[in-house]
């Protein structure tokens, strides 16, 4: 398997799934994407409708990994995807399942699901892919006799997912700035309450955009990060999009029957890596008919997908919404949807992306790219404050099923999206306790808490303050990394 850069550069170099595992976009600024995507023969899909979740990842990762040794990659994906991982299920009996389906009913002739993502450690569905990567990453480093820094700003849901994940690794430890009491103590409490010497909070006198702010300055202080192997885990990482390529199968064998039947999958997106999965697992031959994106009021998709028009957002129109982890003024992993839209036109793909650091846009409906989307199954929707607050009470009290509020923004958008006949699978992607005010908002009760989490907030926390200055975080990594 050769990776490809979707604006072009090294065309006749090779990069195998390790070269590109731990860097982040190449060269010239694009996206990593296979060379061509892997076809899953009937026989095949035959074969996987009964595997285990670690099995079925094995065989779907293997056709984009051919340069680790299978022996390898099936102990990696036995290792991570286990029962005790994904133990947050709210129905032991599908403890084993790692992503349960769990059917609400009949609407419109259609039957309507939700796929569990965030049965993980940090109750979202990150944990799919960031599992995966913390052990992949410990092997690979360790196979090179390499070390890395993960650095990384958070708000709250990624930061905790990669802290799970990389916890314990050896030849990795992880600086994560999270803005000083400015995440819900929910969220505070399961980054800060780790005790691994490997992952370090660092809480920072400052906002969000600060944080990442002095990500960036630190970043682009090539000396320093070259010096102290400085690596990120953002949502543009390919073992990452790959990864969730493995449940839209596990999904669609749990909805169906038999492999000729097709299923839509509904996706709240944000930064376009979920639902760019399942545009590969279609890509790839599983019999998918619609890919539904559901958007918040940050609608940057939605308008693309309604009109073909990609416009994105300043800062000052991005809102901060009860849906935060879909907040995005611009969808990071879009770039590599675009590249198969235009027929994997490397040369117009840059273009394109010129004109949105230029123009902050483009528009495909002119030049007649966009009836094109329809044939890869594109549809979309956005949901309001009050859509979720809506749609919370209704699952609950229609199908006794408390859901979060991305949710809730998928169950909306995919009811207008339904087909007689057509099995319609909403991808759940964090589980209601992260979202407690919205929840007591529109149910007047508290979220229901998994076991594992009771009384969370009242473990000792490990955190560092330090001021919103670049200099004096990169002094710390220094001083915790001795290079
Ligand atoms: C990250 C996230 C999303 C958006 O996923 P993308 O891959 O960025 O589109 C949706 N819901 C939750 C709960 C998330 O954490």
């Amino acid at each position: 398997m050769n990776y490809i850069s979707t604006r072009g550069a090294g065309i006749g170099e090779r990069h195998t799934f390790s070269d590109i595992l731990l860097g982040g976009l190449a060269k010239d600024g694009g996206l990593y994407l296979p060379g061509e995507y892997p076809q899953v023969s009937a026989d095949e899909l035959a074969r996987w409708r009964t595997l285990p979740y670690a099995d079925l990842a094995f065989e779907i990762l293997r056709k984009f990994s051919d340069d680790i040794p299978a022996e390898d990659l099936r102990e990696l994906t036995r290792r991570t995807y286990t029962a005790q991982v994904y133990c947050n299920v709210r129905d032991e009996e599908n403890a084993a399942q790692i992503t349960p389906l769990k059917t609400l009913g009949v609407e419109d002739g259609a039957p309507l699901s939700l796929l569990e993502l965030s049965n993980g450690p940090t109750l979202a569905f990150k944990d799919m892919a960031m599992q995966l990567l913390g052990n992949l990453f410990e092997y690979t480093l360790a196979r090179h006799g390499e070390t890395l820094n993960i650095l990384g700003a958070t708000s709250g849901d990624t930061g905790s997912a990669a802290e799970y994940a990389m916890r314990g690794k050896k030849g990795i430890r992880v600086f994560m700035l999270s803005p000083h009491k400015k995440m819900s103590a929910f969220q505070t409490a399961q980054m800060y309450s780790l005790q691994d010497p490997n992952i370090f909070n660092v809480a920072i006198d400052g906002v969000f955009d600060d944080c990442q702010d002095i990500v960036k300055a630190v970043s682009n202080d090539h000396a320093f990060k070259a010096q102290q192997k400085i690596g990120t885990v953002n949502s543009i990482n390919w073992a990452r999009v790959v990864a969730q390529v493995v449940y839209y199968f596990k999904g669609y064998f749990a909805a169906t029957k038999r492999n000729d039947e097709r299923v839509s999958f509904t996706v709240p997106s944000g930064n376009f890596g979920n639902v760019c999965a399942g545009h590969i697992a279609r890509m790839m031959g599983l019999p998918i008919e619609k890919l539904v994106v559901a958007t918040n009021e940050n609608d940057v998709l939605d308008e693309f997908f309604r009109t073909g028009i990609y416009r994105v957002r300043k800062s000052s129109e991005t809102y901060h919404t009860s849906s935060p982890s879909m907040d995005i003024s611009k969808a990071s992993n879009f770039e590599r949807f675009v590249f198969d839209l235009l027929g994997r036109d490397p040369k117009r793909v840059l273009q394109l992306f010129r004109d949105v650091e230029e123009k902050s846009g483009f528009d495909l409906q002119a030049s007649g790219d966009f009836a094109r989307v329809q044939e890869f199954g594109f549809v979309s929707g956005r949901s309001s404050h009050d859509d979720r607050v809506e749609t919370i009470r209704d699952v609950f009290q229609r199908y006794d099923t408390m859901i979060d509020t991305h949710t809730a923004d998928g169950v909306k958008v995919a009811r207008e999206h339904l087909q007689a006949g057509i099995p319609m699978i909403v991808l759940e992607t964090a589980q209601p306790i992260k979202f407690g005010e919205t929840i007591r908002e529109a149910l007047e009760r508290e979220p229901e808490r998994p076991a594992a989490f009771s009384g969370i907030e009242d473990l000792p926390q490990r955190f560092e303050v330090l001021p919103n200055d670049a200099q004096r975080v990169k002094d710390f990594v220094a001083a915790h990394t001795g290079a």
